[in-house]
């Protein structure tokens, strides 16, 4: 296990040293089970990180535990208990009650507490028997009805008992301030029109921590469900842990909503903090990664200045929780604790699971995804573009095209023969849904041109080799290229040329001069052939919306046409849930096979295409290929002929 950091200044017995334990977005894991695949998880959740709680609470004269935010949705249980059980009075919700026997002191909100509502969320709160605190959301007070209340305690101050080096006992006063990004109102618009209002991150701080400090407040913590982003403030930025930090009066922080850790490399030379220290702008500040996968701990130092007290010094460790640790002094509960604390709802969460969410009259797999049109890609494109023609609506990007990308995430390659995704006809439950969408992306748009949309089609297309024709033996997969990135735009038709150079290469890099890569339609030196929406040839200067995930609209794999500045939507929704939702609302999937590309033909040239062992003759024959099997790869991949 690692050990705090000494800090610098521990020497006097005058001094008081406070150790601020930290979680943050918890997301539901709070029993260490993977519901996705149906299996224990030890690697990490709440009750691997309870030992750890237990561990560095006994090594220190004085602890806080705290929570972050983000800790209600995230895992099938968070579905069951907003959904199905419900919470009331003497039926806490589970995160909540586990939350309770740990001890925790204080929490705030995270965006994702507000996505089951505002009702939900307030019975959940009524459990808790700590405060949890929110400084920068305000529920709207009715037209005329004077002026917006907050919807929480902004801050609160907790009256403690500390123990100096000495030994000897002295009454703090500890603020705790809670922060969360003000986008929530646009993210769960749905749930919060018209009730709900937010502000500013730092501009709400510099009025509450002078209240705070007013209330005698000797130390201050803020509670910031925002990640570790740009240097200058903003009004309205959604990542303002480092502006905030600079707040006069704010003594540490902890930090969230990215799911990142800090302090880690990943920050070395990011403007205003120390990544040896674990500071921002000086300040303290701990960010403890998501799920339970790290615990924050930030240890303070603080000595009397007159009849205050006030911080000296401090540092701060994110602490990965699945290192195994030797067996060292406990104080308070542990992993049992948060265990028992939650078996009912753990019982009932996995009977959940394993009911259906609706059926499938055909398997879904990605079998030959990579070489004909997929119905489980067709499912996945179906529900993007549902969500999207519901929220774009009432918009003027309503007008556009709207097509949904979606591509093989399981389809072998380093992974090896079992890594497919691969559901048989029959009932789909939340698990079939992990399988069909392995990720935890987000749902996403972009607006993109019909020269950026072929362009997305070459890049695409780099993951075939270049084919000779009628040369025999030629393998049909570029391996270094992940199947993730083959996207199939649904709601167009094409075909790819193999015999023609690929004009990406796998990692997305132009093969060409950009002043070539513009001419390549006219040119003729591209693989995409006959593109066309609807019938229509696409041009380059028609326009469309792209329904996708958060990872390819802001730029990820770096295909044509995205990044931030061509989002035109995205929200903390997770393409699984909206699959689950598309899936619960039609009951049976049928879906059809598209028709949306294939191969140019290539003369009669066979090429040899590898695939899972678990691929049936009458899968192959559906693809509509002149496919063959022609025996099985010493890793255990199928290998087919395909004539082209
Ligand atoms: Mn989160
Ligand atoms: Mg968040």
């Amino acid at each position: 296990m690692n050990v705090l950091r000494p800090l610098p200044g521990y020497t006097s017995l005058n001094q008081i040293c406070l150790r601020i334990l930290a979680t943050t977005d918890l997301h539901m894991n709070i029993c260490g089970y993977d519901y996705y695949r149906d299996q224990p998880n030890d690697l990490s959740g709440l009750p691997r990180a309870a030992d750890l709680i237990a561990a560095l609470r006994a090594s220190a004269d004085n602890s806080l535990l705290v929570d972050n935010g983000d800790f209600l949705q995230g895992t099938p249980m968070g579905d069951y208990v907003a959904l199905e059980k419900g919470v009331a009075p003497g039926r806490p919700h589970p995160a909540i009650a586990a939350m309770n026997r740990l001890g925790f002191d204080a929490g705030t909100l995270g965006n994702h507490d507000f996505n089951y509502g505002l009702d939900f969320l307030t019975d959940t709160l009524a459990g808790a028997a700590f405060p949890i605190v929110s400084a920068n959301v305000m529920r709207r007070a009715p037209r005329g009805q004077g002026p917006d209340e907050p919807l929480l305690a902004p801050y609160a101050i907790l009256d403690r008992h500390l123990r100096d080096r000495a030994g000897d006992s002295h009454a703090l006063r500890i603020g705790i301030i809670g922060f969360l990004p003000p986008q929530i109102t646009t993210w769960d618009r749905h749930q919060l029109h018209g009730r709900i209002t937010t502000r500013d991150i730092v501009e709400t701080a510099m009025i509450q921590v002078a209240r705070m400090k007013a209330e005698g407040a000797d130390v201050i913590l803020a509670l910031c469900h925002s990640g570790i982003g740009p240097a200058h403030h903003a009004s309205g930025m959604e990542n303002a842990a480092v502006p905030l930090a600079a707040v006069d009066g704010i003594d540490a922080l902890v930090t969230g909503h990215s799911h990142m850790v800090f302090p880690s490399e990943r920050f070395d030379g990011h403007q205003a903090t120390d990544t040896l220290r674990g500071t921002i702008h000086g300040k303290p500040a701990v960010m403890s990664g998501a799920g339970a996968s790290h615990l924050g701990a930030i240890d303070l130092a603080l000595e009397r200045r007159g009849n205050r007290w006030q911080v000296v010094s401090g540092a701060a460790v994110a602490h990965p929780v699945n290192r195994p640790h030797p067996p060292v002094d406990r104080k308070g509960p542990g992993d049992g604790a948060v265990r028992s604390a939650i078996a009912r709802d753990h019982a009932a969460t996995l009977a959940y699971i394993r009911r259906g969410v609706g059926a499938t009259a055909q398997p879904l797999d990605t079998h030959f995804a990579q070489i004909a049109p997929s119905r489980a890609l067709a499912l996945i494109a179906d529900a993007q573009r549902d969500h999207l023609r519901r929220v774009l609506a009432d918009s003027r990007l309503a007008a556009l095209p709207l097509l949904s990308a979606a591509s093989p995430i399981k389809a072998g390659g380093w992974h090896g023969p079992d890594h497919y995704t691969n559901v048989p006809a029959g009932k789909l439950t939340v698990r079939s849904v992990a399988d069909l969408y392995c990720f935890p992306n987000r749902i996403a748009a972009v607006r993109v041109s019909g020269r950026d949309l072929r362009n997305w089609l070459e890049r695409a297309a780099g993951m075939f080799q270049r084919i000779t024709p009628n040369r025999p033996g030629q393998l049909l997969l570029d391996p270094r290229f992940p199947s993730y990135n083959f996207d199939v735009i649904h709601g167009l038709t094409w075909q790819i040329d193999l015999s023609r150079p690929a004009l990406f290469g796998p990692k997305g890099q132009a093969t060409l001069h950009p002043a070539l890569l513009d001419t390549a339609v006219s040119t003729g030196i591209g693989r995409i052939r006959d593109l066309a929406w609807e019938g229509t040839p696409v041009s380059d200067d028609m326009e469309f919306i792209i329904a996708t995930n958060d990872f390819r609209a802001n730029g990820g794999g770096h295909f044509p046409g995205t990044g931030p500045g061509a989002v035109v939507y995205q929200a903390p929704i997770t393409t699984r849930d909206i699959l689950m939702n598309h899936i619960r609302e039609i009951r049976m999937v049928a879906p059809r096979l598209p028709r949306s590309w294939r191969f140019a033909p290539l003369g009669g040239t066979a090429v040899i295409f590898e695939t899972s062992p678990a691929a049936s003759p009458a899968q192959a024959r559906e693809t509509g290929l002149d496919l063959r099997r022609t025996g099985t790869t010493d890793q255990g991949f199928a290998r087919f002929e395909l004539v082209l």
